[in-house]
C-alpha cells in the first residue's frame, strides 16, 4: 500500500513532492523516491527508510525540476532496501515508474522480458513495469500508447504514475485495484493516491477508476482506457480539511483500519486462490511444502492479538490438516525449556514482525532446529528475514494501535495454510473447493456487516459506562471471544474476559447481575443450541445479553437484549465475520467515553521489548 505522488507545471516540484509524500507517509516507510525530469534530463534519488531522509538526501543535491513523481514504499515484493525503492527504470534510466499495488503475473513477464535481453537489478514486482513499456516504446511508439499496451499485459493490481525524458512535458497514471485522484490546478496538474498527498495545492479533484490511463499535462489531461476508449471526467470540488483527509475521511486510524478489512482481506488472498484444485498457492511456502506436510507436531507462537489468531489457526490445521497443533505464548514458550526439534513446525506470527517476544521465541525454536516459519505483515520485517520460510498477510499499514485488519488477514493466512497442507493430505477437491468460495465471499460479507456500524453505535451508547464485560463464544468463535475482550480492554480501559462459553458455568457465572453485560457469539453453527442454553442460564440471573447471531435467525432476538446480525459461512472461516461486530463495538465504546483510541494508554504498536 504505497504513496504516490506526481506533479507536471511551472514550479519547482520538488518541496510539492516532499511534502506531498509526508502526507502519504501513513501509507508507507520502508522507502522513498523522486523520479525528475530536468531540461529534458532524468534523474532518480532514492533513500531507504523515511520521507525526512530522502529530503535530507535532496536538500544536499541543490536541484530543481518542473515534473517528477515520488514514492512513498510499503514492501510487498523484495526487502525495503534503497535498490528496491521506487521508482523503478528502464535500462537507458530515462524512463520511471512508480506503481502501489501487486503484479501477480511478474515472474511471468520477467522471464519474458529476459529472454528480450532486459535486466533486473532489484527483487520488486515493479520493475517488470519501466522494461515492458520500453518494450512498446522501442517500437515506436508514444509513452501514452507504451502505458496502455504494456497494461494489457499485466495481471493484479496497480496505481501507477510513469515519467519519460524523451516526452518531457507529461506524467502518464493509469490505476486498476489500486486508488489514484488528480488534482488539476492553474499552470499545474497533479497525481496522487490520496487527495492528502495534494490538497494543500487544489481542491479541484478527478477520480480515476479502473482500467483508466491518463495523460497529464499543465494545463489539460486526456483520458482513456487501457483498450484506448475515450472517457468523460468530471471535476469534483473537495470539501475535507487535511486532516481528515489523510485519515480517509474517517475520524481515527482504527475506523479506518476496521471499514479497509473488505479490501485487507481481499489483498491477503489475491493471487493465492486456485479455485479449480481446491487449494491455494504460497510462493512464500514452496520450498518447505513436504515438510510441512509431513510435520509430527505444529507449534503457533505469537502475542496479543496475533496469539488469538493463532488459536483460530490451531482450529483449522487440526480440523482440516489432521496435525496436532499447540498454541504457545511466545513469551512463555522461550522460558520453560519446550520440547522442541527438527519434527516440529512453528508458526511465528506478527503484524510488525518486530515483536520481541517473538523474536526470542524464534531465535529459541531455530537453535533446536524446529522448521520456523513466519506470519508477518511488515515485509523485510526481522521474522520475515530470520525465518527459514514465510507468508506475507499484505493487509497493508497498520496504524492505529488497536490490531483489527491485521488480525483478519492473519486469519485469511492460516486459512490458505490449512487449504495447502489439507489437500495434500486427506482433503477431497470439494471440500477444498467450498473453502476457496467461502473465502471468495468473504469480503463482501463483511462489507455487509460493516453496514451495522450505525446499529453498534447505539449499543455502544448503552453500555459505555459499565465497569466490567463478558465476552463469551464455543469453538471457533471462542478465540473471537478472546479478540473481542481483548479490543475492548485495550481502548476502553473497561475490565472484559473472554471464556469458553460452557466454561462460564465454572466460575464466571458467580458475576452475573443486572449490571454485567454479556456478548454472545452465537451464529448457527451445530453449538447452536448449547450456546442457547448458556444465554438461557446468564438471563435467569438477570444479565443484559448482547449477541452476535446469524441473519436468519429470529428465536435469538426474544431472549437477549440486544442482537446483531451477520451473515453465515462455513465454521472455520466464521471469525473473519464475527470478530468485525466487537472491533466496532470497542471502537465505539471507547470514542463515547473520550478515549484516544488510535494511541491508548501504556500500549505501543509494534512492543519491541521483552
Ligand atoms: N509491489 C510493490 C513493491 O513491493 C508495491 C508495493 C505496494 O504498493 O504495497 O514495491
Amino acid at each position: 500500500m504505497c504513496g504516490i505522488v506526481g506533479y507536471v507545471g511551472e514550479k519547482n516540484c520538488i518541496p510539492i513532492l516532499i511534502n506531498g509524500l509526508k502526507r502519504l507517509e501513513y501509507r508507507g516507510y520502508d522507502s522513498a523516491g523522486l523520479g525528475l525530469i530536468a531540461n529534458g534530463k532524468s534523474q532518480v534519488i532514492k533513500n531507504k527508510g523515511k520521507v525526512s531522509l530522502l529530503e535530507e538526501k535532496v536538500d544536499k543535491l541543490n536541484i530543481t525540476a518542473t515534473l517528477g513523481i515520488g514514492h512513498t514504499r510499503w514492501a510487498t515484493h523484495g526487502a525495503p532496501n534503497e535498490t528496491n525503492a521506487h521508482p523503478h527504470f528502464n535500462t537507458s534510466k530515462n524512463l520511471f515508474v512508480i506503481h502501489n499495488g501487486i503484479i501477480e503475473n511478474y515472474q511471468a513477464l520477467r522471464e519474458g522480458l529476459k529472454k528480450l535481453g532486459y535486466k533486473f537489478i532489484t527483487e520488486t514486482d515493479t520493475e517488470v513495469l519501466p522494461h515492458l513499456i520500453d518494450s512498446f516504446l522501442v517500437k515506436g511508439h508514444s509513452l501514452f500508447r507504451s502505458v496502455q499496451l504494456a497494461l494489457g499485459e499485466v495481471e493484479g493490481t496497480y496505481g501507477i504514475a510513469v515519467v519519460y525524458a524523451n516526452e518531457p512535458n507529461k506524467v502518464v497514471a493509469a490505476r486498476k485495484g489500486s486508488p489514484l485522484v488528480l488534482g488539476i490546478g492553474e499552470n499545474e496538474n497533479f497525481v496522487a493516491s490520496d487527495v492528502a498527498a495534494i490538497l494543500a495545492h487544489t481542491k479541484q479533484i478527478v477520480y480515476i477508476e479502473d482500467g483508466e490511463v491518463i495523460e497529464i499535462y499543465k494545463d489539460h489531461f486526456i483520458a482513456k482506457t487501457i483498450l484506448d476508449k475515450q472517457v468523460d471526467k468530471e471535476i469534483h470540488e473537495i470539501t475535507m480539511s487535511l486532516d481528515e483527509i489523510s485519515k480517509g475521511g474517517f475520524p481515527h486510524f482504527m475506523l479506518k483500519e476496521i471499514m479497509e478489512q473488505p479490501e485487507s482481506v481481499c489483498n491477503s488472498m489475491r493471487g493465492r486462490l486456485l479455485l479449480e484444485k481446491g487449494t491455494s498457492k504460497l510462493g512464500g511456502l514452496e520450498s518447505v511444502v513436504d515438510q510441512l506436510v509431513d510435520t509430527k507436531r505444529i507449534i503457533i507462537s505469537a502475542c496479543g492479538t496475533s496469539w488469538h489468531a493463532g488459536l483460530v489457526g490451531e482450529y483449522m490445521f487440526e480440523q482440516f490438516a489432521r496435525i496436532p497443533t499447540e498454541v504457545e505464548y511466545a513469551s512463555e514458550f522461550r522460558y520453560r525449556n519446550p520440547i522442541v526439534g527438527k519434527d516440529d513446525t512453528i508458526f511465528f506470527i506478527s503484524q510488525s514482525g518486530e515483536t520481541a517476544d517473538t523474536l526470542a521465541a524464534m531465535h529459541e525454536a531455530k537453535i533446536r532446529g524446529a522448521l520456523v516459519l513466519g506470519i508477518c505483515n511488515v515485509v523485510g520485517s526481522s521474522i520475515a528475514r530470520e525465518s527459514i520460510a514465510g507468508v506475507y498477510t499484505h493487509a497493508g499499514p497498520e496504524i492505529g494501535v488497536a490490531s483489527t485488519k491485521a488480525f483478519t488477514s492473519q486469519l485469511v493466512v492460516l486459512a490458505l495454510i490449512t487449504l495447502l497442507i489439507a489437500r495434500r493430505k486427506d482433503m477431497s477437491l470439494v471440500d477444498g473447493k467450498t473453502i476457496v468460495e467461502e473465502l471468495q465471499k468473504i469480503p463482501e460479507k463483511i462489507s455487509t456487516i460493516l453496514k451495522l456500524n450505525d446499529q453498534i453505535e447505539k449499543i455502544a451508547e448503552e453500555f459505555k459506562d459499565v465497569k466490567n464485560f463478558l465476552y463469551l463464544g464455543r469453538g471457533y468463535n471462542f478465540p473471537v471471544a478472546l479478540e473481542g475482550a481483548l479490543k475492548l480492554k485495550e481502548i476502553s480501559y473497561i475490565h472484559a474476559e473472554g471464556y469458553p462459553a460452557a466454561e462460564m458455568k465454572h466460575g464466571p457465572i458467580a458475576l452475573i447481575d443486572d449490571n454485567m453485560p454479556v456478548v454472545f457469539i452465537a451464529p448457527k453453527d451445530s453449538t447452536y443450541e448449547k450456546i442457547v442454553s448458556n444465554i438461557e442460564e446468564i438471563k435467569a440471573r438477570n444479565g443484559r445479553i448482547i449477541a452476535i447471531a446469524s441473519e436468519n435467525d429470529d428465536k435469538i432476538d426474544s431472549l437477549v437484549d440486544y442482537s446483531i446480525k451477520i451473515p453465515d459461512t462455513i465454521r472455520m472461516l466464521m471469525p473473519l465475520l464475527t470478530v468485525i461486530p466487537l472491533q466496532l463495538l470497542a471502537y465505539h465504546i471507547a470514542v463515547k467515553k473520550g478515549l484516544n483510541v488510535d494511541q491508548p494508554r501504556n500500549l505501543a504498536k509494534s512492543v519491541t521489548v521483552e
